[in-house]
């Protein structure tokens, strides 16, 4: 939101000052509303759409079903008019979150947090880009050995999508992973662990014999943000902002659900036209620079890609195609297997549950995901992962929750990567274990026998 000021100038000429406003959510609620028939869904739906409400959950009116939890945010200016209007269809809410502005604190606060060395970064806090740029170069330069960034493209404000490449010398073919954070703004906590993956990786490739046999075999790729314009929009202007930064129809708009801009059915289910929507597609498939970046490089690496991670909040999901359409894709079974195994493992860690499932079942319908397009590409394991919480907190996950959260979310992504390499290339870090024992064996039993 932006404040046009007229300054008296010193000659006495108005000059107009633009000054971007940052969205106080002071007084603003989140409340939780569960239709009980019919009637209380028109009602409810008329008023999200009429007040053009933020719908948390589900993301539109369209999806608001008799008996199913909603959440939406109210500001506070329509506060009385909308709890009236709820009395008035005998509609009954609870009031989930207070005042938003109280969770949501002061991000401005916690601006700058860097320090020069990347042995004080502070996975537990969330970081404004600069930090996040910062910790790029740092972690390139004091990895190099391990870790290479490289230009994914410019985004629509025009600043550099850099990926990370964690790669080892092989002589052997390599296949590749792909994992990218943050294509929805808001979603801090997907950034965050991003950050903490490459983290992890680094700090444990020479002792971890798990992280030691995936990476002879497989080149991860980490984009840490994927939506840049939009998450410093969060940090400057609306902690609340979803989508990209590009401008529609003649600046009257902004902004493109990207994750609903790949071309696979897109803007047909759970996507909207309407610039102004929060699932808007976009003008035309892969229309925004952010997309074409990620699709013109999943092209270039394709015959190597094995497994796409897409990470995202929240909801506690581990997501496979289809987001287009309820059917299941033929090989449904053993991806869904795999999504379970990977639950099992993260519920060790803090006893978080996830369910597993396929989008359009667990979420909802959405055409025009990144993880559709890449699964129709040929990826077959190509998933989204919906991180903590199960709704308390949404999207303002509290930093006391990024620790738990990306160590759990490290089990979970653990095992699905070691199911691909071990489908790919056979668990050699085992098998060879087993022939050296054997072998060992075999020859002191030999030594004994002859020596006896
Ligand atoms: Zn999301």
């Amino acid at each position: 939101m932006y404040l046009i000021l007229w300054n008296a100038g010193v000659l006495g000429i108005l000059i107009p000052q633009v000054l971007a406003m940052k969205i106080n959510y002071d007084g603003d609620q989140v409340l939780q509303i569960i239709p009980q028939h019919k009637d209380h869904v028109v009602c409810l739906q008329h008023m999200c759409s009429s007040l053009q409400l933020d719908l948390w959950k589900p993301l539109q009116p369209e999806d608001i079903n008799v008996r199913s939890v909603v959440h939406v945010r109210i500001p506070s200016m329509a506060l009385q008019p909308v709890k009236e209007a709820m009395l008035h269809c005998s509609l009954s809410f609870k009031v989930l979150v207070d005042n938003l502005a109280h969770l949501i604190g002061d991000p401005e606060a916690k601006r700058s947090r860097m320090r020069r060395s990347l042995s004080d970064y502070d996975y537990t806090k969330y970081h404004p880009m600069e930090d996040i740029y910062s910790w790029i170069n740092l972690m390139t330069e004091q990895h190099s050995d391990l870790v290479t960034q490289h230009n994914l493209g410019l985004t629509y404000e025009t600043r550099p999508m850099h990926y990370l490449k964690i790669s080892k010398p092989s002589s052997g073919p390599k296949k590749s992973i792909w994992m990218d954070c943050g294509i929805h703004a808001r979603e801090w906590i997907a950034p965050a662990f991003c950050q903490w993956f490459v983290k992890e990786i680094v700090q444990n490739h020479e002792k971890d014999s798990r992280i030691k046999k995936i990476l002879k075999n497989i080149d991860l790729y980490v984009l840490p943000v994927l939506n840049i314009d939009g998450y410093i929009y969060t940090w400057t202007t609306e902690r609340l902002w979803r989508k990209s930064r590009s401008k529609h129809e003649n600046g009257t708009c902004y902004g493109v659900d990207l994750n609903r801009n790949f071309n696979v059915k897109w803007c047909s289910l759970g996507s909207s036209t309407n610039c102004t929507s929060n699932l808007y597609c976009g003008e035309s498939p892969v229309s925004e620079p952010e997309t074409k970046a990620v699709v013109n490089f999943m092209e270039t690496i394709k015959s190597e890609l094995i497994c796409f991670l897409t990470i995202h909040s929240y909801s506690q999901y581990i997501l496979t195609a289809y987001g287009y359409s309820k059917d299941l894709p033929k090989n449904f079974n053993e991806t869904i297997t795999v999504a379970s195994k990977a639950a099992s493992e993260l519920k060790k860690k803090h006893g978080t549950v996830y369910r597993v499932g396929s989008f359009a079942n667990l979420l909802y319908e959405a055409s025009g995901t990144s993880q559709d397009w890449v699964h129709d590409l040929g990826v077959q394991f190509s998933y989204t992962i919906e991180l903590r919480d199960n709704g308390t907190y949404h999207f303002i996950l509290p930093e006391d929750q990024i620790q738990p959260t990306c160590e759990e979310t490290m089990a979970g992504v653990l095992t699905i990567i070691e199911y691909v390499n071990d489908k790919y290339f056979g668990n050699q870090a085992s098998t060879k274990c087993g022939s050296l024992h054997i072998y060992t064996f075999l020859s002191a039993v030999l030594t004994t026998v002859l020596l006896t």
